[in-house]
């Protein structure tokens, strides 16, 4: 186990998989859908599944389970024209809702009729978890909360890599003796996949077996979670974080008034939350979101490894520091060492009258 990429590679010892597990062939993707929406998680492993397919020589299907309806299909359709070459499908109303007990049952009996040798499942609170329950029923290996997926072709074995020991190191863990492997991954760690309309797939239709008085949860009611006013910084364009750097909560004013000025979401490191400053769902990292925006501006902000793994994948990358040696001066596009009491209202006016300009010639 090891930060430096190159000794991440994986382990190159070969091990005979019994014959029985070798007949496990293709990657699948389970859709994760509610209320008439995918989950955007599902088409980012779509295109890392399509990877993981290539590579091994394998088709990637996608898994839709819900109520019977154009919809459900619909979600089929869209998971072949984010590249899968194929769609099981599996309908029946007991699946309108999410709910462990018949989402398990669904998901294991096409495992154990259709023998996938690679299962991935977004780390949302509902893969979370179906992962967990479908991978202790079929007793396989689940490695959740993945950062990066590749292929071990010495041993046709997935290689997913992970944070552990709180962060500071990353470890390659690989499923050698039991299939399928599994993984779970966080929003936005991988890119979306590209999508071509243009694409055609089979679907194959499999059905639940379960009646309703099999299942001891019910759903009496449906209440969505009031996301106004939550949040919504995995899915922003522009974040502008703060960290301990801007010294006292009335400073971190600035990073608001920055965000207002680019219409940004406001992002924060652990310290900072937890001195109070800020509420936790704004926690940029490993213990809280993962982002992705076009840009991440960061200002007091170290660069240690648990706030990098949140948010180096942001297409730009503006830090501000007083340290010129500070570790994200090492990952930023673009540094600017100085104090950020100082550059922050210097930029919020800069973008206030260049976007007022922009405004005016609009
Ligand atoms: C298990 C675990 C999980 C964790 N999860 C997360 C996580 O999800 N997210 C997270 O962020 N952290 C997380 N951490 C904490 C992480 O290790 C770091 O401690 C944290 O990211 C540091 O926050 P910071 O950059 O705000 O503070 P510091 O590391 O203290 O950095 C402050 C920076 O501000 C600069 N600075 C000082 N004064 C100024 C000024 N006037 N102008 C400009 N710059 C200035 C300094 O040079 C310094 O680089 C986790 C730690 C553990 C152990």
């Amino acid at each position: 186990m090891s930060q430096d990429t190159e000794q991440r590679k994986p382990a190159r010892k070969k091990v005979e998989l019994d014959p029985k597990l070798a007949a496990y062939k293709g990657v699948w993707v389970f859709v994760e859908h509610e209320r008439g929406h995918v989950h955007p998680v599902s088409w980012e492993l779509m295109g890392e599944g399509r990877k993981l397919a290539d590579k091994l020589g394998v088709e990637l299907a996608g898994i839709v389970m819900g109520a019977p309806g154009e919809e459900t299909r619909q979600f089929c359709s869209e998971a072949i024209r984010f590249g899968a070459d194929l769609c099981y499908l599996m309908e029946d109303v007991i699946l309108k809702d999410y709910r462990n007990e018949p989402f398990t049952k669904g998901l294991t009996d096409l495992v154990n009729t259709y023998q996938p040798e690679i299962l991935l499942i977004g780390a949302t609170t509902l893969g979370r978890d179906l992962a967990g329950s479908v991978a202790t029923t079929l007793k396989t290996g689940l490695t959740a909360d993945c950062t990066e997926l590749a292929i071990d072709l010495e041993n046709r074995s997935l290689a997913a890599t992970r944070p552990t020991f709180g962060g500071s190191l990353l470890c390659t863990i690989v499923t050698l003796n039991y299939r399928p492997q599994m993984a779970t991954v966080r929003p936005r760690v991988m890119a979306m996949a590209s999508y071509d309309d243009t694409r055609t797939g089979r679907t194959i239709e499999h059905p639940l077996g379960m009646i309703e008085d099999m299942i001891i949860t019910k759903v009496l009611e449906y209440i969505p979670d009031n996301l106004q006013g939550k949040p919504q910084l995995a899915f922003a364009d522009i974040i502008v974080s703060g960290g301990r750097g801007l010294k006292k909560p009335e400073n971190f004013q600035l990073i608001w008034d920055l965000a207002k000025v680019l219409g940004a979401e406001v992002g924060a490191t652990r310290p900072v939350v937890q001195a109070g400053w800020v509420e936790a769902d704004r926690q940029v990292g490993q213990s809280g979101k993962t982002v992705r925006p076009k840009l991440y501006i960061a200002a007091g902000i170290s660069g240690a490894i648990q706030h990098r793994v949140g948010m180096e994948d942001s297409d730009v990358i503006i830090a501000i520091n007083s340290d010129p040696n500070a570790p994200i001066f090492d990952f930023a596009t673009y540094g600017i060492v100085g104090n950020a009491m100082v550059i922050l209202p210097a930029l919020t006016e800069a973008f206030r009258q260049h976007l007022s300009t922009v405004k005016l010639a609009g």
